[in-house]
């Protein structure tokens, strides 16, 4: 199904659209006159769509791998939720909105007055059409009533337009458990459950029970000790302060402040930013202050940081090799950074 329409996964409802479109608009038999070939490639297409278009049978899909639900007698179906990383941390009751297709009721489905569909002229019934293809003869579905065999009715139902079916919203009550995951599985009625996909956060992100977010500090702070705040998932603002020099990239550990289900930690890696532009005195002073610890260097210990932080700012090559590292340390995506260095941090 995804791989029809060169997707993955996790390809959100926006991206399946898009895809179709393209595809579609491609393939489509109007296009390809008698190309045998992208008409098979249309009805994939559009099979592939109405499958992950919607999410109940987007969420059977992903979970029995049959759209219309799980093997007789086995588990209920499953259908897809997508829930944000706060949701996910704090937990709680959330309602969920699903369409579906039911049977128009006034019309009992035949899309009819008289509740009476006539016999398709095309196909005397059948809602086959055959074609012949040198030797070989082909059953397709009948052109005209979309192998139904029923003509369009005559005296249209003025609910659901001759068409039978009528879309309905029901709406669910979800509880998501404190520190929910994705592809958790929850009740959500009699013979139906959600699978959940938790959306990568703009900010944080997430390894196990732990939690990684950037805060920029500003130079002077990075220098002489730091006191921001933090603001985590569940709208508390956090005070994180310290005495010591903090370099790009180091990490202050905020313990117990990760997903609390797993007692995980809360990691605030440190982005600094460098003033723009500097005044003459400003640099000189500067100078005159670092430039001191520079030639102390033969006594390494109090200034082994402050000269190698000038000395090597964040360079590039280094930073890649970084990147390599903290990938395997599991966490997705985030930008290059230097060696880390994870201090004790007090939340307040
Ligand atoms: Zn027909
Ligand atoms: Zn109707």
């Amino acid at each position: 199904m995804y791989e029809v329409l060169g997707l993955n996964r996790g390809a959100t409802e926006e991206e399946i659209k898009k895809a179709y479109r393209t595809l579609a608009k491609k393939y489509h038999p109007d296009k390809n006159p008698g190309d045998e070939a992208s008409a098979e490639k249309f009805k994939e297409i559009s099979r592939a769509y109405e499958v992950l278009s919607d999410p109940v049978k987007r969420g059977n899909f992903d979970a029995f791998g049959n759209p219309e639900g799980p093997p007789p007698g086995t588990a209920a179906a499953m259908v897809r939720i997508g829930v944000s990383l706060e949701e996910a941390y704090s937990g709680g009751k959330k309602e969920v909105e699903l369409e579906g297709r039911q049977p128009c009721p006034p019309c009992a489905g035949t899309g009819s007055v008289s509740r009476t569909r006539p016999t398709c002229l095309s196909c005397g019934g059948s809602g086959a059409a055959r074609i012949q293809n040198g030797p070989m003869v082909i059953n397709i579905p009948c052109h005209s009533c979309q192998g139904r065999g029923q003509a369009p009715p005559s005296d249209p139902c003025s609910s659901c337009f001759g068409a039978g079916q009528v879309k309905v919203t029901r709406v669910f009550s979800l509880q998501i458990p404190p520190g929910a995951q994705s592809g958790e599985r929850l009740p959500l009625a009699p013979g139906l459950f959600a699978s959940l996909e938790v959306a990568e956060h703009p900010l944080f992100r997430r390894r196990g029970a732990d939690l990684r977010v950037k805060a920029k500090i500003s130079l002077l702070q990075a220098l002489c000790g730091f006191d921001f705040r933090v603001r985590h998932l569940d709208g508390r603002e956090l005070s994180v302060s310290g005495g010591q020099i903090i370099r790009p990239g180091d990490v202050c550990l905020l313990e117990g402040e990760g997903i609390p289900r797993g007692k995980g930690n809360l990691e605030v890696e440190v982005e600094i930013e460098f003033p723009r532009h500097l005044g003459e005195d400003q640099v000189a002073t500067l100078r005159s202050c670092l430039g001191g610890c520079e030639k102390k260097e033969d006594s390494p210990a109090s200034s082994a940081s402050f000269a190698n932080f000038f000395t090597n700012p964040p360079v590039v090559q280094k930073s890649v090799l970084n990147q390599k590292q903290e990938e395997s340390a599991g966490f997705s995506g985030g930008g290059p950074r230097p060696p880390p260095m994870v201090q004790q941090c007090r939340p307040q």
